[in-house]
């Protein structure tokens, strides 16, 4: 079986079932059976666009309000990767989200890295018992949310120096996420100019909802790799430059599907973006919003896409070379 690596991955998007139970029940929700609870979190079938997707948040986000339970998913989080055969992980949220209770985004992300340091003594102490076990390694990415005026400019100043004071004791990146076709890229140019003064590496959410131009702005401020960045295809001279620079883009099939960029995953671009030259990467974007898995995607691209043993080593290998630690 190969090592898989996952590079987009939503916190609040993969909160494993059994998880979502216990913080309902912290909530006080004990109501809600485990079918109600599914619906609840993940995307309808008939999901219209990528604004309908992501209302699909709405519910995890309010189970993730308290430090308590941002340590609990990411700890059972990076449980659920490695049993499923994950060797490496950037799992990604945007602290400004989860601040509702009144906590700062500061302590939030304590609270993401408690839960995954937690994981890494657990996992060390398994290992002594099972050494035949795989390791899983992970880092966090920070999330900026798109939005506009000076309190979300407040709010992604609160993120940057909370990625800065925890860059390299837990958090790997930061990111920019949210409704790309409401928030095009070029607007966040100040922040960018922000984080790249303080040596924050970045990817940035771009070529999903919007287009090649919002591709072009990632790549301009700097974006070490781009989140989809699938809608680069509309342009040659993009699909060039992305090539030349061999920056790597994070492609996430089925929730492309769900946002309607594609309307199956026979019509998903794999070839197209094989034989172009990019460098791509295979992601499941969100676990449960998208009810998929990693082994999932592979599964559907070999299936659909006619994707080779070779072709996933290939793409495996690009994740790795990616990835915001240096994998050896
Ligand atoms: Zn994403």
């Amino acid at each position: 079986m190969e090592n898989l690596i996952d590079l987009h991955i939503h916190l609040d998007g993969s909160i494993p079932l059994r998880t979502a139970r216990r913080l309902a029940k912290l909530e006080g929700l004990n109501s809600i059976d485990d079918t109600e609870l599914r619906r609840r979190m993940t995307v309808p079938p008939d999901c219209p666009d990528l604004n309908a997707y992501l209302a699909a948040f709405a519910f995890p986000l309010k189970l993730l309000q308290t430090p308590e339970a941002v340590e609990i998913t990411t700890y059972d989080l990076l449980t659920e990767l490695r049993s499923e055969g994950v060797i490496y992980a950037e799992p990604r949220f945007a602290p400004s989200s989860l601040t509702t209770s009144g906590i700062s985004q500061e302590e939030v992300v304590e609270a993401a890295i408690a839960g995954l340091q937690r994981f890494i003594r657990d996992q060390s102490e398994d290992i002594k018992v099972h050494p035949e076990h795989p390791t899983l390694r992970a880092g966090l990415i920070l999330c900026m949310m798109r939005g506009r005026g000076e309190e979300a400019f407040r709010a992604s100043m609160d993120t940057i120096h909370a990625a800065k004071k925890y860059l390299g004791r837990g958090v790997l990146a930061m990111d920019l996420a949210g409704a790309e076709a409401l928030f095009p890229t070029r607007e966040f140019a100040p922040l960018f100019s922000i984080i790249r003064g303080l040596d924050i590496p970045f990817t940035i959410h771009a070529g999903e909802a919007d287009g090649p131009d919002s591709i072009r702005d990632a790549i301009r401020f700097g974006a070490c790799r781009i989140g989809h960045g699938v809608r680069c295809l509309e342009n040659p001279e993009l699909v060039e430059l992305l090539c030349k620079k061999q920056i790597p883009l994070e492609l996430c099939p089925t929730s492309n599907i769900q946002t309607r960029i594609f309307p199956s995953f026979d019509a998903f671009p794999l070839r197209k973006l094989l034989s172009a030259g990019l460098k791509i990467t295979i992601n499941t974007d969100n676990m449960t919003v998208s009810d998929t898995t990693l082994n999932n995607e592979f599964a559907k691209l070999k299936e659909a896409c006619a994707l080779t043993s070779n072709e996933m080593h290939m793409l495996l290998t690009n994740a790795k070379e990616a990835a915001f630690t240096h994998l050896t």
